[in-house]
């Protein structure tokens, strides 16, 4: 497929509000793509460059993106930085760029999509001191090749951030219909394989492959997820559940094959050489082929130390073993999805719990299995003088379901709701907060991944806390307009509020009444912050617990 006719179909897409026709269309292409187009374009329709399991990252900043462009377009960087804050929107500023060039220049080689796919490889393969030169020459042939429709796609896919409201629970649609499949096997495939890609690929080759699939070591899924809940509610329903400390440490899945083993965050990032205790701890409890699931705590004297300590760890890429003295990492497992050859996800947790307790002779994270539900709230006043923060209370005759956060496990912990959003801007301060950013703009997601705003943050942030933020967005800047900026997307804030409103004055419909800030949330992607159902859900019960209208 060439370049430019995936760009008109993305442009075709931004066009359509309608789910099902998004769908539809995606649907009627994908039959007519051969085997290589096929997994690169179902990948780079949600935005996604490389399949979601892979640790590789394209590492492409907005600066980096300007000067290939200023650089092609034969302009100065301001005039590209201008475009950009003018349009808002980094393809738009291109396109229009890339169009006044045209009209100079006479000769284009056809971009195929391989073409781009390619370069993407080239520039997530770049390391070291090089690396930001070969991806900046790199870009600049794409960028040379590319008409100004196709620059407009190009420029939000580098940046990972495509805009059409292609999300995966739609592309998961269009592929079972493309191909005639049940959706459920399109889902299971997917949760297990972790790369949409290649589900196409299966389901138009061999559908009944779908349901054969298979969690391979050192291809990372994603985490299972929880609800938040009750004991009681969940005892009322299963009866006898099992019972877990909640741990505030950071999620990790360990995947050990023979001698060689590594360790994913949450995000599926690669942190073992940032985590070599948590490796070798794990190393010694197993001599089995294992891929785990647990949470790595940090403790002093015996007490577990917040959040905060243990991603500082999981991020730290020097130093590693002074950090190591100040703060020692210990995993809590308290899942295993593979064992020696075996996928153990269809299985029961109570099998799987038996599994684990064979397999690894040490940090198995205790449980207890209980239908009382006065025992059960001992053992959350137990979680909760000893450190942690609640229980996870789990049913016990449920699957490992990867990346799905429901009722299977449920959240157990005091304290005031939060929501995780992401920053998608912020305001220029004043007075002691001259010179960084005072207010940030939060953004949920709709079903298709497009974020729409709901609401400012300014309270609960420290001055310390304040000077890191500023380093953390600065190089996010993707558009300035007086005192407002606007980021590029991918940082997400835990917010506290008191209330959801209705309101007219942000696209989301919400607004949120006295939000703080809580924390950074390193460990979250955009695709986890709070989707705008689920908002609603949060809305609705609040109207029924307070009674108003
Ligand atoms: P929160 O914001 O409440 O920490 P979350 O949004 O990070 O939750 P949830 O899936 O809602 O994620 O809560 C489950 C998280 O709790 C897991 O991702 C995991 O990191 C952590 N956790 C701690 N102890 C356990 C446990 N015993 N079983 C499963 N998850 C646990």
């Amino acid at each position: 497929m060439q370049f430019l006719e995936f760009a008109r179909i993305c442009e075709h897409l931004e066009g359509i509000s309608g789910r099902l026709e998004m769908i539809e269309e995606v649907a009627t292409v994908l039959p007519g793509l051969d085997e290589t187009d096929l997994p690169i374009f179902v990948r780079f329709i949600m935005g996604r460059t490389f399949p979601d399991w892979s640790t590789r990252k394209l590492g492409v900043g907005p600066n980096l993106l300007y000067d290939a462009v200023a650089y092609v377009a034969g302009v100065k960087r301001e005039t590209v930085v201008e475009a950009v804050n003018r349009t808002g929107d980094v393809g738009l500023a291109v396109e229009e760029l890339l169009a006044k060039k045209e009209q100079t220049s006479f000769f284009i080689q056809e971009l195929e999509l391989l073409d781009v796919y390619r370069g993407f490889e080239r520039m997530a393969a770049a390391e070291g001191q090089r690396s930001q030169r070969e991806k900046l020459r790199v870009a600049e042939g794409l960028f040379g090749n590319a008409r100004p429709i196709e620059g407009r796609y190009l420029a939000r896919l580098m940046l990972e951030e495509l805009r059409i409201g292609m999300g995966e629970g739609n592309v998961r649609d269009a592929i079972a219909r493309a191909f005639g499949v049940d959706v459920h096997l399109v889902e299971h495939a997917q949760q297990v394989i972790n790369d949409l890609g290649e589900v196409a690929l299966l389901a138009r080759k061999n559908p009944e492959e779908l349901s054969r699939v298979r969690i391979r070591p050192f291809r990372p899924v994603k985490m299972m997820l929880a609800q938040a809940g009750t004991i009681a509610d969940q005892i009322a329903e299963h009866g006898t559940v099992a019972v877990e400390y909640k741990y505030d440490g950071s999620r990790f899945q360990f995947h050990k094959v023979g001698e060689r083993c590594r360790i994913y965050s949450r995000k599926l990032e690669d942190v073992t050489e940032s985590i070599p205790d948590v490796a070798r701890h794990l190393m010694e409890a197993t001599g089995h082929d294992v891929i785990l699931d647990g949470e790595a705590i940090a403790v002093r004297e015996g007490r577990p130390m917040p959040f905060q300590y243990v991603i500082r760890r999981f991020r730290r890429k020097h130093e590693i073993d002074s950090m190591m003295e100040q703060i020692e990492l210990v995993p809590q497992v308290f899942d295993i999805l593979y064992l020696d050859g075996e996928s153990l996800v269809d299985r029961p947790l109570s099998e799987r719990r038996r599994y684990l307790e064979e397999t690894l002779h040490d940090h198995v994270a205790p449980q207890f299995q209980t239908g009382d539900p006065a025992r059960a709230e001992e053992i959350y006043a137990d979680a909760l003088n000893l450190g942690h923060e609640g229980v996870m209370v789990k049913v016990l005759d449920s699957p490992y379901t990867p990346g799905v956060r429901g009722r299977l496990w449920v959240k157990v912990k005091p304290g005031v709701e939060t929501l995780d959003l992401a920053v998608i801007g912020a305001e220029w301060g004043e007075g002691r907060r001259a010179g960084m950013f005072g207010s940030f703009l939060l953004a949920v997601q709709d079903e298709g991944g497009r974020l729409l705003p709901v609401g400012k943050v300014a309270t609960g942030i420290t001055d310390e806390v304040l000077a890191d933020l500023y380093d953390l967005f600065k190089d996010r800047v993707i558009a300035r307009s007086g005192k407002e900026v606007t980021f590029e997307p991918g940082v997400v804030f835990e917010v506290g509020y008191s209330e959801i409103q209705t309101s007219p004055n942000y696209e989301s419909g919400y607004a949120l009444r006295f939000p703080r800030f809580v924390r950074v949330r390193d460990d979250k992607s955009l695709d986890e912050v709070e989707t705008l159902d689920s908002l609603a859900e949060r809305y609705a019960r609040q109207k029924g617990q307070t009674g108003s209208a």
